[in-house]
C-alpha cells in the first residue's frame, strides 16, 4: 500500500476504485512532418479506434436510455466517415505537411465554425458534435489512456488538476456524465484527489458542495496509477492510500459507516430553529452552483439559498446560455425552494472560471483582472440578458439578486441604470416581471471601506470572505504555495467583517457571510457576537452549524 498526504478539502472518507481523469489540455504544435502517408495511416487508425469506442458507448446507452437517445453515438460514428471532413484532414497533411494532431484539430475547428454559423438550430447544435468527435480522435492520437468506463463501479476521480469547468461537469449529484452534452452513461463519484489545486479554489468549494471527500496537493505519480486500482481517501486525516490490503479496505469501510452514523445523528437538527441560547436568530442559508444542488439544500434543511453562483450555468459549454435557458434554471430553483429566499449572484466569470467562447484575453493577474461585474458592465448584452431572466423568474418566488466584486458607489449607480433599462424593456413588452431585493457582495477592501455609503444604496450585504481574504492579504487564492499564508482568521479580515456589519446595521440593512469562512465553526460564536444576520455555507455544513449556533450563548 502507498500512502500519501495531501490537503483535505472535505472531512469524510471514501473507499473504491480510482478513475484516472485525463481531460487536460493536449498541447497541439504545428511541427511539420516529412512522411505524409505514415501520418495519414495514424489518423485512419485513430478514427477506427474512435469508432470502436463510440460503438461501445452506443451499446451501453441503448440498454440504459433506449435507442432514440443512444442514436447520438451512431451520428458521431457517421461523422467520422464524412468524406469532406476526412479529405480536409488528409489534404492538410499531404499539402501543408501538417502533423496528424494539428490537422484533426484544425479540421474540427473549421467544420464546427461552419455549423455554428448556420441559421437552423439543429445544424448549429451539430457544431458541438464535430468538436466532440475531433477531440476524441485528438486524444487517441496523443496516446491518452482509453478508459472503459462502461463497467465502472462508483469511483474516486484521480487527476493532475481539475478546473472549475471540469468539476462542474462532475457535479451532477455526484454523477459523472462522460458524454459532455448528453448525460447518458453515468458514474457515481466517491471522492477526488488531485496533484495540484489550492484548498481555497473553486474546485475545492465544489467538492464541499458535493459533499464528497477531496484531497488536493497530493504528490502522486499519475503514471503509476491506473483506472480500476483501489484506494482509500481519508479527508479526516488528509491522506490517500493506493492499493490497500483487503483488511485495510474493510477497516476503512467500517469508518465510512461510522461517518454515515454521525450524519444520521446530526439529522435531528432538521426542522430546528437556528437560534442561539440567548435568542439570537441567524438565517442559515446554503451555497449552490447549479440547479441540481437544490436537492442537497432541501435534504440538509437549509432555510434558503444565500449564494447561487450563476456563473456555473455559463461554464462547461460552448456558448452563452440564452435568456430562456437562464430563466428556466432560476425559475426551477426558486420554485423548488417554495417561498424560501434564493439569492442569485450575477455572473462572476473570469479569473479561474473560464469560458472559451467569451474569448477573454490571457492576463498577467487574472484575479485582479477583467472579471465579474467588470465584464457585465462592459458587455452590456450579457448583463441585460441575465437581468431579464432574473426579473422574470422573480415572479415565481422569493428571489433576490446580488452583484459581485463591487468596489465603488459608481458601479452600484451604473447597475441601477441597467436595472431601470431592463425594467422599462420588460414593461414595454408586457412581460411579467418583478424587481427583486438587491444586494452586493463585499469582497474587496474598497467595498469594506465604502460600506457606509454602499449600505444606503442596496438592500443587503453578503461578505465574500474568499476574495476578501485574497485581496486583503494580497494572497492569490489559486496559488497552492500560499495556502499556508492564507490566514482567514487574520485580524485584518475579522475587523473588516465587523466594519461591514456595523455599516449595514447603521443603515437598517442585513449583513451575511457567503464565503467559506461562514462555515468555520471556530468562528461561529464570534460571528454571533459581531452581530452577523446570515451565514450561507455548503449544504453539507448546514446541520453542523445549526447545532453549533444552538449550543452558543
Ligand atoms: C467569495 O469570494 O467569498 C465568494 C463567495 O465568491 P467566490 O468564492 O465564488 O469568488
Ligand atoms: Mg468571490
Amino acid at each position: 500500500m502507498t500512502k500519501l498526504k495531501g490537503k483535505s478539502v472535505y472531512q469524510s472518507i471514501a473507499v473504491g476504485p480510482i478513475l484516472r481523469w485525463n481531460k487536460q489540455e493536449i498541447e497541439i504544435t504545428d511541427e511539420k512532418i516529412t512522411d505524409a502517408e505514415a501520418e495519414i495511416v495514424r489518423v485512419k487508425e485513430a478514427i477506427e479506434q474512435a469508432k470502436a469506442q463510440l460503438g461501445k458507448l452506443y451499446d451501453k446507452a441503448v440498454v440504459e436510455v433506449g435507442e432514440e437517445s443512444a442514436a447520438i453515438f451512431e451520428v458521431h460514428q457517421m461523422m467520422l466517415e464524412d468524406d469532406d471532413y476526412l479529405d480536409t484532414i488528409f489534404n492538410m497533411i499531404r499539402e501543408e505537411c501538417r502533423n496528424a494532431v494539428y490537422a484533426v484539430e484544425a479540421a474540427g475547428n473549421q467544420f464546427s465554425a461552419i455549423f455554428a454559423a448556420m441559421d437552423d438550430d439543429y445544424m448549429r447544435a451539430r457544431s458541438a458534435d464535430i468538436k466532440d468527435i475531433s477531440n476524441r480522435v485528438v486524444r487517441i492520437l496523443a496516446g491518452e489512456e482509453d478508459v472503459d468506463l462502461t463497467n465502472m463501479e462508483p469511483s474516486i476521480i484521480v487527476a493532475d488538476d481539475l478546473s472549475p469547468s471540469e468539476t462542474v461537469q462532475l457535479d451532477k449529484s455526484k454523477i459523472l456524465a462522460f458524454v459532455t452534452f448528453f448525460a447518458i452513461i453515468i458514474l457515481h463519484i466517491l471522492a477526488f484527489v488531485t496533484v495540484h489545486g489550492s484548498t481555497n479554489s473553486h474546485t475545492a468549494i465544489l467538492a464541499r458542495m458535493m459533499n464528497i471527500p477531496a484531497l488536493v496537493n497530493v504528490p502522486m505519480d499519475l503514471n503509476k496509477l491506473h483506472t480500476g486500482m483501489n484506494a482509500i481517501v481519508d479527508g479526516i486525516l488528509g491522506e490517500v492510500a493506493f492499493e490497500p490490503t483487503e483488511e485495510e479496505m474493510n477497516t476503512a469501510k467500517s469508518r465510512v459507516e461510522e461517518e454515515k452514523e454521525k450524519l444520521r445523528v446530526l439529522s435531528c437538527m432538521k426542522g430546528q430553529a437556528t437560534v442561539s441560547k440567548s435568542g439570537k436568530r441567524i438565517n442559515l442559508y446554503a451555497n449552490i452552483g447549479n440547479v441540481d444542488d437544490v436537492s442537497y439544500v432541501l435534504e440538509n434543511d437549509a432555510e434558503g439559498i444565500g449564494l447561487f453562483r450563476s456563473e456555473f450555468l455559463y461554464l462547461g459549454r460552448d456558448r452563452l446560455p440564452s435568456e430562456e435557458e437562464q430563466f428556466e434554471a432560476y425559475k426551477k430553483v426558486v420554485s423548488a425552494m417554495n417561498g424560501k429566499k434564493v439569492i442569485i449572484r450575477t455572473l462572476d466569470i473570469g479569473a479561474d472560471k473560464k469560458a472559451d467562447y467569451l474569448h477573454l484575453d490571457k492576463e498577467e493577474n487574472p484575479a485582479l483582472g477583467y472579471r465579474a461585474i467588470r465584464i457585465c458592465l462592459t458587455q452590456k448584452d450579457i448583463f441585460k440578458t441575465q437581468l431579464r431572466a432574473l426579473f422574470r423568474a422573480a415572479t415565481y418566488g422569493n428571489l433576490a439578486v446580488m452583484y459581485p466584486m463591487i468596489i465603488s458607489t459608481e458601479e452600484v449607480l451604473e447597475i441601477k441604470q441597467f436595472v431601470t433599462a431592463v425594467e422599462a424593456e420588460l414593461k414595454a413588452e408586457g412581460t411579467e416581471y418583478r424587481i427583486p431585493e438587491q444586494g452586493i457582495m463585499i469582497e474587496t477592501p474598497a467595498a469594506v471601506m465604502m460600506s457606509n455609503e454602499l449600505a444606503e444604496m442596496v438592500d443587503f450585504f453578503s461578505i465574500g470572505t474568499n476574495d476578501l481574504t485574497q485581496y486583503t492579504l494580497a494572497i492569490d487564492r489559486q496559488n497552492e504555495k500560499l495556502d499556508a499564508f492564507y490566514d482567514a482568521h487574520h485580524p485584518a479580515v475579522l475587523r473588516m467583517i465587523q466594519m461591514v456589519i456595523d455599516s449595514a446595521h447603521a443603515h437598517g440593512i442585513w449583513a451575511g457571510i457567503c464565503g467559506e469562512l461562514g462555515a468555520d465553526m471556530e468562528l461561529t460564536e464570534r460571528f454571533l457576537a459581531m452581530g452577523i444576520d446570515e451565514l450561507s455555507v455548503a449544504p453539507s455544513a448546514i446541520l453542523k452549524i445549526r447545532k453549533r449556533i444552538r449550543e452558543a450563548e
